[in-house]
């Protein structure tokens, strides 16, 4: 087991030793920061010793991990992570912006960022030799678990809404896992598994719960920090009068405000080890149907009122965000905000991203529908360089798919017909 100092709450800023707690803070239910020893990182590595790592998943960032590598480095858990960076040059037309690119994250193993979160969470499952790792999902957490866990032959159980969208309950049931449906809402589901794990001694998963999913999704900032180090040259390049250029402005879609904390946790294990100067500004975009996270930032208060969600959007459709406090944090500590998107904004932006061969399902299209807004109210400046996260493949989730589009016409097959066609 890898040797870390332990975790801090985030709430109350107790700090508790590795083998003292497994979820979160005993006191007051506050979500844990995993603590790593900074000094003695920096002492050991330069960044160059990770950039220049051939390790293309992101276990290339394992000085900065609280785990070991797992064993056997050919299994899908060594494809997560190290998502390409796409330039979208007409959207950047179109939007009156000078850069913007998209990672796509939906090239994963099981198409989606969760499994960033679970490749880490299921190597921790193996140390702390779980018999069996559990999560509540909308859809995707299970997926990337039961894949993950599918990779290393690790026994999995998932329990998703009933209403969750077809092609990931059958992923989940492909990999293997064993797959419970619940007749009620992502919420109820979530309680239901910790209660269900505290019962039957599983080790549970939960988005915004355990430690260590954020540690998983903070390689997407390690992720950005190596490409931008690349990108900002040719962004020179293009734009030569700019001396001092202002900061990345990076979007993510938010549900549990999960993501979004893993990314700033990211950056700022960079702050602290000192390998970059400042934060980039952060900006989280949720559905308007489900914008808990986006209420409490701008009612400038880290207490979360839970909403009733109702989205297109199924993977960030949640009532009471379980990183609502980190998730606030993540746009205030880097003068980032939030932006809420309606349903027909989304869907409007899958059928953008596909014109530049970009296929994203609802929740991973709401991060581009935010930078529309932020566009056209001022949040971000035609200078300004801009990514935009892809979280999660438009394949997991075709019937949203569907009504970005018309639906093809049929024909009889004659050249007359498609004389009439056109
Ligand atoms: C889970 C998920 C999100 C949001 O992540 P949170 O940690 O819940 O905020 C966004 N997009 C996709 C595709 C997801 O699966
Ligand atoms: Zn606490």
């Amino acid at each position: 087991m890898k040797n870390f100092p332990g975790y801090k709450c985030s709430l109350c800023g107790a700090e508790y030793l590795q083998g003292q707690v497994t979820y979160t803070c005993p006191k007051d239910g506050g979500n844990l920061d995993v603590i790593l020893d900074y000094d003695s990182i920096r002492k050991k590595f330069q960044p160059e010793d990770i950039t220049s790592r051939t390790e293309s998943s992101l276990w290339r960032y394992l000085p900065l991990l609280p785990v070991d590598e797992p064993e056997g480095d050919s299994t899908p858990l060594h494809a997560a992570g190290w998502t390409p960076v796409f330039a979208l040059a007409r959207l950047e037309e179109k939007l009156n912006l000078k850069h913007l690119w998209l990672k796509d994250e939906s090239r994963n193993p099981t198409a989606s960022f969760k499994d960033r979160a679970s490749a880490v969470v299921v190597t921790r499952a193996r140390e702390i030799k779980a018999e069996v790792v559990v999560t509540a999902s909308t859809g995707n957490a299970g997926a990337a678990l039961a894949g993950m866990s599918a990779a290393i032959g690790q026994k999995a159980i998932i329990f998703a809404p009933k209403s969750a969208p077809q092609a990931k309950v059958a992923q989940l049931l492909i990999f293997g896992a064993r797959v419970i449906l619940v007749d009620g809402t992502y919420d109820e589901a979530f309680d239901l598994t910790i209660h269900a794990s505290q019962e039957f001694g599983w080790y549970c998963r939960n988005t915004g719960y355990n430690p260590f999913t954020a540690e998983g999704k903070k390689t997407a900032a390690f992720e950005i920090w190596e490409w931008w180090i690349k990108a900002r040259r040719g962004w020179h390049k293009k734009d030569s009068q700019l001396n001092d250029h202002p900061p990345l402005n990076i979007f993510v879609s938010v549900g549990d405000g999960n993501i979004i904390s893993g990314i700033h946790k990211g950056f700022k294990d960079l702050l602290a080890l000192g390998w970059i100067p400042n934060m980039p500004r952060i900006i989280g975009v949720q559905a308007e149907g489900s914008a808990a996270i986006a209420n409490a930032f701008h009612a400038n208060t880290e207490n979360i009122t839970p909403v009733s969600s109702k989205t297109i959007a199924d993977s960030i459709s949640v009532d009471l965000p379980r990183d609502g406090v980190r998730a606030v944090r993540a746009a205030k500590e880097t003068n980032g905000t939030y932006l809420t998107v309606s349903d027909e904004e989304i869907i409007k932006s899958i059928a953008e991203l596909g014109k530049m061969g970009v296929f994203a399902e609802p929740a991973g299209a709401t991060a581009y529908a935010g930078l529309v807004k932020a566009t056209s109210s001022g949040v971000v400046g035609s200078d300004d360089p801009i990514l935009v996260l892809n979280t999660g493949s438009g394949l997991k989730d075709i019937r949203a798919a569907m009504q970005a589009v018309g639906a093809a016409p049929i024909i009889e097959p004659t050249l007359q017909a498609i004389k009439r066609l056109l």
